[in-house]
């Protein structure tokens, strides 16, 4: 049932593959350093779609070389905010006038859906570089006029700068490819840094395009530079490398790790965006016509592959087998298929280790004593399929209810005393995002207050709002893009002081 549909490879052909080329110092070229290469496989069908480099830390070096040469250049410096502002705007309309073309790549690396990517990836990726387009012109520091520690006729003065941070290295996991590689662009540009972007192994094929359309936007030689390979060889050598200032980072946490050490012996800043066991929440007071659909969205929307998706659910006693049933209804019913059929609900897992780990995880939470109201198996056939899963009569102590899984599987508590919300809620060494859904405001905002974490919604899910402050907390990582937050993402204060 959930195999790509007979005519899926006729849908995927639209896509328009990548070249296969980095881009480096203005201009699409091929990798000097390494001569391996890394095959984009279509989660779908498990099928080979093409071959694209596998950097090493020598091509890493001349992206990071061409960076700073850029981000030093008279060109670069004596560039008013408002250009800047201008080559996003640029790169978003080259974005929207291949929006088509770029969601079915997507579709086709990622296995995400083709319609869920054209609504909300592709319209995600042109917002974020209009939004930052206009922070280029709008960063300012402070002018200090009443310093506490000198008289009030002193002839002292005191200013800031907000100074770019430098070379930027943007890493990026592959739930969100085009998404993400933008959302570590367009602030570096913006904010006056240059870059090199290196995109997850698992998807590289929609930044690899993006390079395409970025030699085409009119950025200055150096100003963006993009290398594919593998995480433990470019994406090392990215952050290894003394020339790249900060680490733009979003992936599992055991990675974010690995660099947050690395960094410390260049002393690079380093934003990490990391990993989730975020709780949805439904009190007995909720709307169950919104929350029932909306925690099912919460955790299969892109086959559970968010790093904020609502993957504990917990229930106040009341109403727990009402939700428990609503939830399962849906997941029972959910259409899983190709990408590219306009009727799928759910497509592939990124990869078979995916599956391989997402498959273990539901057995062994099944054999600590969870029940599997539904799914709890693969898909048959051809691609890396799970199916939609509710595990109910889950407990604190289980694996399940610990570690992230990054697949539909949603573990679900009843709970007794709704006092226990916020322990139970903050019992994760996780703190991404947390859902609360209730029409009593006030439960809703000192639930809110008392959540350990970066995001939380009230009577909604995962909506990413750029003008938030965007990151996690406790192991969910270090760090805030989007909103102002950005601009302390990507720039440094320098603080003036004078005698006049
Ligand atoms: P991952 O950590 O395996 O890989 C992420 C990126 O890091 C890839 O580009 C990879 O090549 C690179 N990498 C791997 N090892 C490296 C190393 N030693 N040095 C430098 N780079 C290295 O993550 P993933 O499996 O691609 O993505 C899934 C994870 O990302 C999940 O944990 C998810 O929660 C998280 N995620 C977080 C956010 C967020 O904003 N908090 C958003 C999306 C995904």
């Amino acid at each position: 049932e959930q195999t790509a549909a007979p005519d899926h490879s006729r849908a995927a052909s639209s896509a328009k593959l990548p070249s296969g080329r980095l881009l480096i110092d203005g201009k699409l070229v091929e990798p000097s350093g390494s001569t391996k290469t890394i095959d984009a496989i279509d989660p779908a069908t498990g099928k080979s779609i093409m071959a694209f480099p596998a950097c090493n830390a020598a091509d890493v070096d001349r992206a990071v070389k061409a960076a700073h040469a850029c981000f030093e250049s008279r060109e670069w410096r004596r560039m008013r905010p408002l250009d800047r502002g201008r080559l996003l705007e640029n790169l978003a309309l080259l974005v929207e006038k291949h929006r088509d073309e770029l969601a079915a790549l997507e579709a086709l690396d990622s296995g995400k859906l083709l319609a869920v990517t054209q609504a909300i990836d592709l319209q995600f990726t042109i917002d974020g570089l209009r939004y930052f387009a206009g922070w280029a012109s709008k960063i300012n520091g402070e002018y200090v006029t009443h310093n506490p520690l000198v008289p009030e006729d002193a002839l002292y003065r005191a200013y800031t700068e907000r100074r770019p941070v430098g070379v930027i290295g943007g890493i990026t996991p592959w739930n969100f490819p085009i998404g993400q590689a933008i959302q570590k662009l367009a602030p570096a540009i913006a904010f006056g840094c240059t870059v090199v972007l290196k995109p997850s192994e698992e998807s590289s094929l929609t930044t690899l395009r993006l390079g395409e359309l970025i030699a085409e936007a009119g950025f200055p030689a150096g100003a963006v530079n993009i290398v594919t390979g593998l995480g433990t060889d470019a994406g090392a050598a990215l952050v290894d490398h003394p020339l790249v200032r900060k680490i733009a980072f979003t992936g599992s946490t055991a990675t974010g790790q690995r660099i947050l050490e690395a960094s410390a012996r260049t002393m690079k800043r380093v934003t990490l965006e990391l990993g989730g066991k975020s709780p949805t929440i439904i009190l007995a007071d909720a709307d169950l016509e919104r929350a029932i659909p909306g925690a099912a969205a919460a955790i299969f929307s892109n086959s559970g592959q968010i790093c904020t998706a609502g993957s504990r659910l917990l229930v106040e006693a009341p109403i727990y087998d009402k939700v428990m049933e609503g939830v399962s209804r849906i997941a029972d019913e959910m259409q899983m298929g190709s990408p590219f059929d306009p009727s799928t609900q759910i497509g592939p897992l990124i990869s078979a280790r995916q599956q391989d780990r997402v498959r273990s995880l539901v057995d062994a939470g099944v054999a600590e004593g969870a029940t599997a109201m539904a799914g709890g198996q693969s898909g048959s056939g051809d691609g890396w399929y799970y199916r939609p899963t509710v595990l109910a009569d889950v407990t604190s102590d289980m694996t399940v209810m610990r570690e992230e899984i990054f697949g539909p599987v949603v573990c679900a508590m009843r709970v007794e005393d709704p006092a226990d919300f916020v322990s139970l809620a903050n019992q994760s060494e996780y703190g991404l995002a947390a859902s609360i859904w209730t029409n009593n405001l006030d439960r809703a905002h000192i639930l809110a207050e008392r959540i350990d974490a970066g995001t939380v919604w009230l009577n909604t899910h995962n909506i990413l709002d750029l003008s938030m402050p965007f990151g996690g907390n406790k192991m969910s990582g270090l760090g805030r893009e989007f909103g102002t937050e950005a601009i302390n993402a990507f720039t440094e204060p320098k603080a003036v002081c004078m005698r006049l």
